[in-house]
């Protein structure tokens, strides 16, 4: 099988912002695959190119094996593009934007309903409520459906999670890994680290910069050689006295606990000890398993120092 989505240096620049710098990276078929970065990284840059609605200063991209420059029409017919702000018509009902998407691709809503039926599950039961009367979680699975009622050979989700609660955001990665199922390629982009562990693969992005790409767990592999968990009673006192700390090069709340990255004088038994003699109750200090997160507080630390 080859590549659904091919990325070979694609630079883009606004002024002086420099977008995406020299992006590469690929996208084999039937893939589930992250593009994880914070705001501001380049990532709805990147879907503008790969959708054709910007083009790039430098660098090629094909989508579904057309070229991103002359193959526009074709990506307009075989992608399906979902914005990161839903494209749905507020005041059209649900029935009535899919007929819209529908009608641009030049499709009978029921001759694909096959293709957007488990989508669609709660929202047939109000076929006739306008898209602006939908929770978040709703119109979410509305905007998915209208992407792929033409049948699509390749989704592109931007940042489609984005403030929906948690749940919708559960059900909305259980519907992908069903599509993905039925053998399209899909690439979704997200700033919530945890939804890169969803993917098969993930490329990471920070600055217009593809910082690293490969499975979430190659990526993690190594971060835990030199990365503790941290606890106390108290953990503010803590936070300041683990800087003290002989080997702790960086030290960051990790939900209810400290993260700290160490070098190899780090020695936990003289820390813990330290840290009790500081006063501080309940200590605890422990190797910890990193994540997506982790890797990306070291890249912006580099950043930082540079
Ligand atoms: P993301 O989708 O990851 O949040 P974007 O691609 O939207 O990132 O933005 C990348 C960078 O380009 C940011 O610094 C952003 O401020 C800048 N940017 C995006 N669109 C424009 C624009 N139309 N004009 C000027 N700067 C822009």
């Amino acid at each position: 099988m080859g590549n659904a989505i091919e990325i070979d240096n694609i630079s883009k620049r606004y002024g002086k912002i420099k977008a995406l710098d020299k992006v590469s990276f690929s996208v084999p078929e039937g893939m589930l695959y992250g593009l994880i970065g914070p705001d501001g990284a380049g990532k709805s840059t990147l879907y503008n190119i790969l959708t054709t609605l910007q083009r790039p200063d430098s660098g090629k991209a094909t989508v579904a094996g057309h070229d991103v420059i002359k193959g526009r029409k074709k990506i307009r017919t075989e992608v399906g593009y979902m914005p990161e702000r839903f494209s749905l018509y507020p005041d059209l009902t649900v029935k009535e934007n899919l007929e819209f998407f529908a009608s641009l691709f030049g499709v009978q809503v029921s001759e694909n309903y096959d293709m957007i039926a488990p989508v669609m599950t709660q929202l047939e039961k109000f076929p006739n409520r306008r898209a602006s009367a939908l929770s978040g979680g709703m119109k979410q699975k509305l905007a998915l459906g209208c992407a792929l009622i033409h049948r699509p050979k390749v989704l592109l989700l931007d940042e489609p999670t984005t403030g929906v609660d948690a749940i919708s955001r559960s059900e909305f990665w259980t519907m992908l890994r069903s599509l993905k199922e039925s053998g399209i390629t899909i690439l979704v982009s997200t700033s919530y680290m945890d939804e890169a562990a969803l993917c098969e693969e993930v490329a990471l992005i920070y600055n217009g910069k593809i910082v690293e790409n490969g499975t979430p767990s190659e990526l993690t592999a190594h971060l835990g050689e030199n990365l503790y968990n941290a606890s106390a009673d108290q953990m503010y006192p803590l936070l300041e006295a683990v800087r003290e700390l002989p080997g702790v090069l960086n030290s960051y709340t990790f939900g209810a606990t400290l993260h700290l990255v160490t070098d190899a004088t780090f020695d936990v038994a003289s820390a813990c000890d330290k840290l009790s003699a500081s006063g501080l109750d309940n200590v605890k200090v422990y190797l910890a398993k990193g994540n997506i997160e982790d890797l990306f507080i070291r890249f912006c630390n580099i950043e930082d120092h540079e």
